[in-house]
């Protein structure tokens, strides 16, 4: 296919910028390699980290559309950038959680780590300003983020993500604790997978030692972060392990 050039900047985000493009139903999204955390308290710089963030999300988007899961990717087009169908974002972060961390580990008093059996999905509503509070389906559908009929394609879809990520990551050696999915509406109301997956967006442990190779290393201050995003850059691209 023919890469339609870049135009405007539409948008610029925490972590991405997305440009207008010579075809309105597409976009152009660079990664960045500026960091933010804790509510965009503190910020800093990963170097490499949008070229890692580009290569991570576009394999691992593949793998989910490989299990059927409906996506905006279109294509890399180049290290750090990609093409996607335009959306409209649903203001709705959908977090899954294999193992209680973060933020649900502090909320609920329990050990970082624990195994959570069933995985639990929730939402909270995507807004910087508010702190992306959690709420449930009647919040969602009261406040008007999103259906009903919008929250169950949400749930679908992210538990079939994480079905496909964990034996995807598992074979190359990283334990998926937890992520963060948004999900856009095409024009004809279609509900696709957007945004990115990502060391950003998910927690990944090695899983032998169980060291922490995403975000946390600085949101921590763990160190040697760029060494963590590389590391799982480099496993993600592994055809086969052994
Ligand atoms: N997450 C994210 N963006 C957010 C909030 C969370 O990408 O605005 C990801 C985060 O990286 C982690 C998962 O979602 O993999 C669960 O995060 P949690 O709710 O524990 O919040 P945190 O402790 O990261 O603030």
């Amino acid at each position: 296919m023919t890469i339609p050039d870049r135009g405007e900047l539409l948008y610029e985000g925490k972590g991405k910028r997305v440009y207008s493009t010579s075809d309105e139903t597409l976009v152009r999204v660079v990664f960045k390699d500026d960091a933010t955390a804790f509510n965009a308290q503190k910020r800093g710089t990963i170097q490499g980290k949008g070229v890692v963030n580009a290569a991570v999300t576009e394999r691992l988007m593949q793998v989910v559309a490989e299990a059927g899961v409906d996506t905006h990717f279109v294509a890399r087009v180049a290290p750090d950038e990609h093409l996607v169908k335009r959306v409209d974002i649903i203001p709705v972060e959908v977090i899954v959680r294999n193992r209680a961390s973060g933020s649900f580990a502090k909320r609920y008093g329990v050990e970082d780590g624990l195994e959570l059996e069933p995985t639990v999905i929730e939402w909270c509503y995507k807004s910087d300003a508010l702190g992306d509070p959690p709420m449930n389906d009647a919040t969602a559908v009261a406040l008007g983020f999103a259906t009903e009929e919008q929250l169950h394609d949400l749930f679908e879809g992210a538990a079939a993500v994480n079905d496909a990520l964990l034996p995807f990551l598992d074979e190359r050696g990283l334990d998926l604790v937890d992520f963060k999915l948004e999900f856009g509406t095409l024009p004809d109301g279609t509900v696709v997978l957007a945004d990115e997956i990502s060391p950003d967006t998910c927690r990944f442990w090695d899983a032998a030692s169980g060291e922490r190779l995403d975000k946390d290393r600085f949101r921590l201050d763990l160190g040697d972060v760029e060494a963590g995003y590389q590391e799982v850059a480099a496993r993600i691209a592994l055809e086969e392990t052994s």
